[in-house]
């Protein structure tokens, strides 16, 4: 890999010929023109058919408001492709901010059932109560009153509903839209660092189109997603590439190399430069610009912090009723905290010294709900299940018991916060992934497909297919 720091190498240009030395971080008054009219003439040429977008010629602004509110928060840390069948059931069931205002936290939960960072749907509901009993049902007409007054709203979605749903002229900052404005403009300081989103936000308001603010806001992200893209950027295809700094020195790089990549030549340096002495927003002294990334070295991130690791014990307890229909048992989380409010099997989290073993049956049911069954009853040992979540990456040691009705009336095995839902109901409820990836895996386990790691105590325990034949 051929690596050459960057800044010892710049000459003195902008990527146009015969152009003045604007500041290579900023855009010209003609650039901002040239920018808007080809991004917003490219996006209606060829933007995506997305169920959110049928809704902006609505002629209720509130509606139009509603519409983009809902896709933005569903989109925030979710893929599109994900989003989509979401999205249409979410407005389907409730497609006024009045019809979403009476449904209650649970149905709420049901429907973001598998779609993660649960306390989005929660905060949607509590915006859209709020709009209705201290706004009478109008939404906050501008990106200040958005983010002043809704929760979970906050600059980026704020902008989002008032440029795309309002027409307000305001500039906004995602992940795409970072994409390619450090490209465009070449900073390649951590893209979380304070300057850098600084900059960022201020080249945003100066660059949207006051006549286009929502086409050219959904421009820009369009294209982060579709081609200006983390790891194939389609430069060939791109109706800014003639703006592009970071374009301009790969061009510039590959005419000088004979486009031969990997040849290391004085002569075959970039020549942009940045005027400043000690720059916040370009690469930093000690980091180099690698021929190979190309683009790619734009924009840079701070290394991520590493998931912390958890293992929890969890027991899926299982009721047979006599017509031998399978029920689970599940109970609610806290209403604070990562998963709030969702269901769950009973499960206890491990210490970190626990590696090696875990919680019999009977001890996650008594630590975790304060279930009391006999000691007799048996158990099986499923496997582990992994689940990554935003910042832990979680290790579930899975055991199944399967009761009686007879051993639960004797036991009495209800608690508050807890419930029996047949399979059926399991899938429409407000689970998380995880849970549903720790049902797989008994359903895998008992229907004598392979197991996941099966630990020592496997020997001494009952396999959960004879359990299931039991009676
Ligand atoms: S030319 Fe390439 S790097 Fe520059 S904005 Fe377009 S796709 Fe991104």
């Amino acid at each position: 890999m051929v690596k050459r720091k960057l800044k010892d190498t710049f000459a003195d240009k902008g990527p146009g010929d015969g152009m003045s030395n604007p500041p290579i971080h900023d855009f010209k008054d003609e650039e901002k023109r040239e920018f808007r009219k080809c991004l917003v003439a490219w996006f209606k040429e060829n933007q995506r058919d997305l169920p959110w977008r049928k809704h902006l010629t609505n002629p209720d602004i509130d509606q139009r408001a509603y519409a983009v509110w809902v896709s933005e928060i569903m989109l925030q840390q979710t893929q599109v492709a994900t989003v989509i069948d979401y999205y249409k059931r979410w407005m389907k069931k409730w497609p006024t901010l009045q019809d979403l205002a009476k449904a209650s936290l649970e149905e709420v939960n049901e429907m973001w059932a598998g779609l993660g960072y649960y306390s989005r749907g929660r905060r949607l509901l509590e915006g859209a109560q709020k709009v209705v009993k201290e706004f009478s049902g109008k939404m906050p007409r501008t990106a200040e009153t958005l983010l002043k007054h809704l929760p979970g709203v906050g600059r980026y979605t704020a902008g989002a509903i008032a440029s795309i749903a309002y027409g307000q002229t305001t500039g906004i900052v995602d992940g795409n839209v970072i994409r390619v404005l450090c490209r465009m403009r070449v900073i390649g300081a951590n893209s979380t660092s304070q300057p850098v989103q600084n900059k960022l936000w201020s080249l945003a308001d100066e660059i949207v189109d006051p006549d286009q603010p929502g086409d050219f806001n959904q421009g820009m992200m369009e294209l982060g997603a579709t081609v200006c893209t983390p790891k194939s950027p389609n430069c060939d295809l791109c109706p800014v590439q003639n703006l592009c700094l970071a374009k301009s020195m790969v061009d510039k790089n590959k005419l000088r190399n004979g486009n031969k990549l990997g040849v290391i030549s004085r002569t075959s340096v970039p020549d942009i430069e940045c005027a400043a002495d000690q720059c916040e927003l370009c690469l930093p002294e000690n980091e180099a610009w690698d021929e190979k990334e190309g683009v790619q070295n734009y924009p840079r991130k701070s290394g991520k912090k590493a998931a912390r690791v958890e293992r929890t014990s969890v027991c899926v307890l299982c009721k047979k009723s006599e017509t031998e229909e399978l029920q689970y048992y599940l109970v609610q989380r806290s209403q604070k905290g990562l998963l709030a409010g969702l269901w769950e099997f009973p499960s206890v989290k491990m210490e970190e010294d626990d590696e090696n073993s875990h919680h019999t049956v009977h001890e996650i049911l008594q630590k975790s709900c304060g279930l009391l069954v006999p000691p007799s009853t048996q158990s099986m040992v499923v496997g582990e299940v992994e689940h990554i979540f935003s910042h832990i990456h979680q290790t579930y040691i899975v055991q199944s018991l399967v009761v009686s009705e007879s051993e639960i009336d004797s036991s009495n095995i209800h608690t508050e916060n807890g419930r029996w839902v047949t399979r059926e109901e399991f899938s429409s409820a407000a689970v998380s992934t995880a849970m549903k990836k720790v049902l797989k895996a008994l359903e895998t386990s008992s229907s004598g497909k392979k197991k996941k790691k099966p630990t020592d105590t496997d020997k001494n325990q009952k396999s959960i297919t004879s359990f299931f034949t039991k009676k």
